[in-house]
């Protein structure tokens, strides 16, 4: 029995790295255009170094211009045969997609073990989010794009009922994804699903870190059988080909998730739909009469999980000054307890994903001390891994106070009155998410009016799921509104065709 449990075990292994086989010449892992896996011209790759040893753990191709153009060619020669094709159709193919991505899950989480340090139980649960993202937006797409809109023209003052108005939705035509490192997959499907389901076409540019886990579910596609040239992913550094892609004449909306590389892209970018998701500032308000057990709990898992690298991790604490103490010692009981080392052990802390972004949040960290900061832990770092750190009485010149660490380190400011709390959240430059935490839901609502947020949380730390509510920065954090119905309308345009009637002389009866 074991024997035969072991030997059908060994058997999907072999299925499961035969599958992707396709993808890799010489160790390094190709690119996908026109339907097929391919050796970029350049005759160059770009590393994809892992996190936790330093080292190159994979290699990718570096694609060049010509390449971007034939992608988008090819994707805007198969988005005119895709607007055709039955919503329906399109939904079951994405259906089959979800089916094949969570069937593949182990390999796609390993990738996201080893290219950015996920801890192995979140790698996992980032690809079945994903899977069910990519049902979700096809039964929404049926929905939403399902229906239409039916107006007469003797609505409007001075008009007689002449007019009969069809509206509906149609595709914008080749959609360009660029998501960023920490959620390669889930944001790469969070842009991929809502474009086909309404019709576009897409190209995808992967992160550098994380490449490899999205051309892996860019494989699940190309198995599911969407028509050649209608999907496509160019990798190499942003840096690199970047500015090529985003000013490409073909490209008909961008949907970036990422740093301040968004408002570059968008002064750049010429009159194109931009869906942006930057940087937060995620602020967290405790009040005086908040339940401090649970506001602790959040702020340990806000801050801390994925080692902080979450657009939506808790990024500051206002407390008020009178609760303070005994908040700082419950947040630091449970700091205490996480467990710090690699991703494949599924620790909570596991080293942040270059060497280049510990130097920035060390950088943080010692402006801070010099400025006075308390250290709640003895600072500690080894390599990309940071030990968590609360930084307690935080003050406003700190650079910590308004910056985005994207790391395990974590300002705590304390506060005399709410309206200090909503001064400094709305000082900031960004203005993704906050959280209040207290027991009256009045004043709770009046907080979050008067907070320039995107989405307020009340009793919770900030998050951006479940991925079919909307999700949205104000500020620098970003254009346009997310989740998976704002992103499919935000896919399309409205398409009018109007019936004009004979001239009321004509009317019968
Ligand atoms: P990033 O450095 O801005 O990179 C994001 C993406 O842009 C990557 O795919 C990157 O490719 C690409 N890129 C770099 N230069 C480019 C250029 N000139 N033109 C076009 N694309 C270019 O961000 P990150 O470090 O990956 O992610 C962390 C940031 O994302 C944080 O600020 C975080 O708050 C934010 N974020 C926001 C949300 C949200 O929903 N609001 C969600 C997650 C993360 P390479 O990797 O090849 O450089």
């Amino acid at each position: 029995m074991c024997l035969f449990i072991y030997t059908n075990i060994l058997q999907l292994t072999v299925v499961i790295a035969t599958v992707f086989a396709e993808m890799v010449e010489n160790e390094v892992f190709k690119y996908y255009s026109n339907g097929e896996w391919k050796v970029s011209s350049s005759g160059k790759c770009v590393p994809v170094i892992n996190p936790t040893t330093r080292k190159t753990q994979y290699k990718v191709q570096a694609c060049n211009q010509e390449e971007v153009d034939n992608v988008i060619e090819s994707a805007r020669v198969a988005q005119k045969s895709w607007a055709k094709t039955p919503l329906w159709k399109r939904a079951e193919l994405l259906h089959k997609v979800a089916a094949i991505l969570k069937q593949h899950t182990k390999p796609i989480a390993d990738c996201l073990v080893k290219e950015i340090a996920k801890p192995a139980k979140d790698a996992h649960t980032e690809v079945v989010r994903s899977g069910d993202l990519v049902s979700y937006c096809a039964e929404e797409g049926i929905r939403v794009l399902g229906k239409g809109n039916y107006l007469v023209s003797d609505s409007f003052p001075g008009n007689e009922r002449t007019k009969y108005c069809l509206t509906s939705k149609i595709p914008l035509g080749v959609v360009l994804a660029i998501p960023p490192f920490n959620y390669p997959v889930n944001l790469a499907v969070s842009k991929i699903a809502p474009a086909l389901i309404a019709g576009n076409s897409l190209v995808l540019k992967p992160p550098t870190q994380g490449a490899v886990a999205a051309l892996h579910m860019m494989h699940c596609f190309h198995l599911a059988g969407f028509p050649k040239g209608l999907i496509s992913c160019v990798t190499g550094k942003g840096s690199e080909i970047g500015d090529f892609l985003t000013m490409h004449p073909g490209i008909n909306c961008i949907s970036f998730t990422g740093g301040d590389t968004g408002i570059a892209i968008s002064k750049k970018a010429g009159m194109v739909p931009l869906q942006m998701e930057l940087g937060g500032k995620d602020a967290c308000i405790i009040l005086e009469d908040s339940d401090l057990d649970l506001a602790a709990s959040n702020i340990v898992k806000g801050g801390f999980s994925y080692s902080g690298q979450r657009c939506t991790a808790v990024k500051v604490v206002l407390v008020i000054e009178s609760i303070a103490d005994t908040l700082v010692k419950k947040v630091n009981e449970k700091i205490e307890k996480l467990t710090v080392g690699p991703p494949e052990d599924n620790c909570d802390i596991t080293p942040v994903v270059t060497e280049c972004s510990a130097n920035f949040i060390e950088s943080l960290v010692m402006d801070a001390k010099q400025k006075g900061a308390k250290f709640c832990q003895e600072y500690r770092r080894e390599g990309n891994l940071i030990w968590p750190l609360l930084l307690d009485c935080v003050r406003s010149d700190m650079r910590i106070a308004w910056e985005e660490p994207f790391g395990p380190v974590l300002p705590v400011i304390r506060i005399g009155s709410v309206e200090e709390a909503i001064r400094h959240c709305n000082a900031s430059n960004f203005g993704l998410q906050g959280c209040i935490f207290t027991k009256d839901i009045n004043k709770a609502i009046l907080i979050s009016d008067a907070m320039e947020m995107g989405t307020v949380q009340i009793n919770s730390a900030p998050a951006r799921g479940p991925d079919h509510f909307p999700f949205q920065g104000l500020k620098d954090s970003g254009i346009g509104s997310q989740g998976i119905t704002n992103s499919i309308n935000m896919m399309t345009k409205v398409k009018s065709t109007v019936i004009n009637l004979p001239a009321p002389s004509y009317t019968m009866g």
